[in-house]
C-alpha cells in the first residue's frame, strides 16, 4: 500500500489490513475490528466505528474510502416482492429483488451490469454487458435485501439466488469472493446450501466450480434439451452445445454429489410439444436433477409467448413418469418488472428518455 491515492478499503483481505495496521504502528487486532465493521456490520462511514479511536479513524480516512452501493429506487409489488435499483460507485445501475414466500425470503442478486449473452427472451440481454460487479457490490445487494426483509417482513433473509442481471460464471472470481464473504462468520455467516448460482451453463466453468469444491447449489437455464432449439433461444449453445454441458455436469456430480436444478420456460410453438418434453426427461437422467418450470415473463411484443396450461401439464406428466421432480413456479413481481428476465433498468432508461 504505497500509493498515495485513496483505495477502497474493502478490496483488502483481513491479512492485508493487519499488515497495514502493523506498518502504521497500530495494534494488529484493530484490523479485525475494522474488518468486522466493514463486512459483518456493513458500515458506510469510518466515523461510526465506535470502538476505534478518533485518531485511528482519521488515519483510515486519510488512506481509504468505503465504496458502498446506494439503493436508488425501491419498488413494492402487490405480491410483496421488492425490487431495488442499486446505484454503484460509478453511477451504473443494477437491480436486485426480494422475493417473499410463506417459508422463505430470497434475495435475487445481479453479478454484472448488463449481460454479454444474447438470450433472445431476456430483457437484460438488451443492455449488453457494461462491467463486472466487484465482490463488495454483490455483497452489498444481499445486505440491502437482508435489511429490507427485517424492516418490511420482520423475518430473516433465508436464501440467495444469483439470478439477477448478468452471467455469474463470466464474473467467477468476484462471485466466489462475494459468496465467501456472505458465508464467512466475519460477513453474514449464511450457509452455502442456501445459495444457488444460476448459469446459462458454461462447461469449462462448471468443471472449475467442481474442482474448487464449492458448497452452493447449481442451477442451469436449460430451456431446451435439443441443440437446434436451444441455440435459437440462447446463442451461447452454438459454442457450448448440450453434449459439452452434459459432460461438465457429469464431472460436477462426480465431484460434488449434488443435484442440479434445470430452469425451463415453455414457449408456445417453440418447445411445447412431446418431443421436447421427452428430450428434457432424457437430459434429466444424465445426473440427479430436478426441474423448475418457470412462467415466461413477456418483455415486449416479440415472438415469444407462454405455452398453454395443457403443454405445461404435459411436461409435468412426462417428467413425473420418468421419476423426475418438476415444480411449476409462479412468477413474482411482474407488475414492477421484477420477474425473471425482466431486469433491465427500465426506470433508468425511462429517465434518460424523458
Ligand atoms: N445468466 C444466468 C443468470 C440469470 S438468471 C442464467 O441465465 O441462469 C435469470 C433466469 O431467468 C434464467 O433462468 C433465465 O433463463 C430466465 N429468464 C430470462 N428471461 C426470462 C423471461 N423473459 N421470462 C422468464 N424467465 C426468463
Amino acid at each position: 500500500m504505497d500509493s498515495t491515492a485513496k483505495k477502497d478499503i474493502r478490496k483488502f483481505t483481513l491479512e492485508q489490513l493487519e499488515e497495514f495496521f502493523i506498518e502504521k504502528g497500530e495494534k494488529k487486532f484493530r484490523a479485525k475490528q475494522v474488518y468486522e465493521w466493514l463486512w459483518n456490520k456493513s458500515l458506510k462511514n469510518f466515523d461510526d466505528m465506535s470502538n476505534i479511536s478518533k485518531e485511528t479513524r482519521e488515519m483510515l480516512k486519510a488512506n481509504f474510502i468505503i465504496n458502498h452501493i446506494h439503493v436508488d429506487l425501491m419498488q413494492h409489488s402487490a405480491d410483496g416482492t421488492i425490487k431495488n435499483a442499486v446505484k454503484l460507485f460509478d453511477s451504473k445501475i443494477v437491480e436486485s429483488v426480494l422475493i417473499p414466500t410463506s417459508k422463505r425470503i430470497t434475495a435475487c442478486v445481479s453479478s454484472q451490469v448488463g449481460c454479454s449473452l444474447d438470450c433472445n427472451f431476456c430483457a437484460t440481454a438488451r443492455l449488453k454487458r457494461m462491467r463486472n460487479l466487484n465482490p463488495d457490490e454483490i455483497y452489498d445487494q444481499v445486505v440491502a435485501i437482508k435489511e429490507e426483509a427485517e424492516t418490511y417482513f420482520n423475518r430473516p433473509l433465508t436464501n440467495i439466488v444469483f439470478m439477477g442481471m448478468g452471467e455469474p460464471l463470466l464474473n467467477y472470481a468476484n462471485v466466489i469472493e462475494a459468496i465467501d464473504k456472505i458465508t464467512s462468520p466475519e460477513g453474514l455467516g449464511m450457509a452455502a446450501r442456501r445459495i444457488t448460482l444460476s448459469t446459462v451453463g458454461i462447461p469449462k466453468m462448471i468443471k472449475k466450480m467442481a474442482d474448487d469444491e464449492v458448497k452452493f447449489n447449481l442451477a442451469i437455464s436449460l430451456h431446451s434439451a435439443i441443440n437446434e432449439t436451444r441455440s435459437r433461444l440462447m446463442p451461447i449453445n452454438d459454442v457450448n452445445p448440450l453434449e459439452d454441458l452434459a459432460e461438465a455436469l457429469k464431472y460436477w456430480y462426480q465431484k460434488t454429489k449434488r443435484k442440479v436444478t434445470y430452469e425451463y420456460v415453455i414457449w408456445d410453438g417453440i418447445n411445447d410439444n412431446e418431443e421436447h418434453a421427452r428430450a428434457l426427461a432424457k437430459f434429466c437422467k444424465i445426473i440427479p436433477s430436478k426441474v423448475n418450470i418457470i412462467q415466461y415473463n413477456p418483455i415486449d411484443e416479440g415472438e415469444f409467448r407462454q405455452a398453454s396450461r395443457e403443454a405445461v401439464e404435459m411436461y409435468v406428466r412426462i417428467l413425473e413418469n420418468n421419476g423426475i421432480i418438476a415444480k411449476v413456479r409462479k412468477s413474482r413481481g411482474q407488475d414492477i418488472d421484477a420477474a425473471c428476465g425482466q431486469l433491465a433498468n427500465k426506470n433508468e432508461v425511462a429517465q434518460l428518455e424523458s
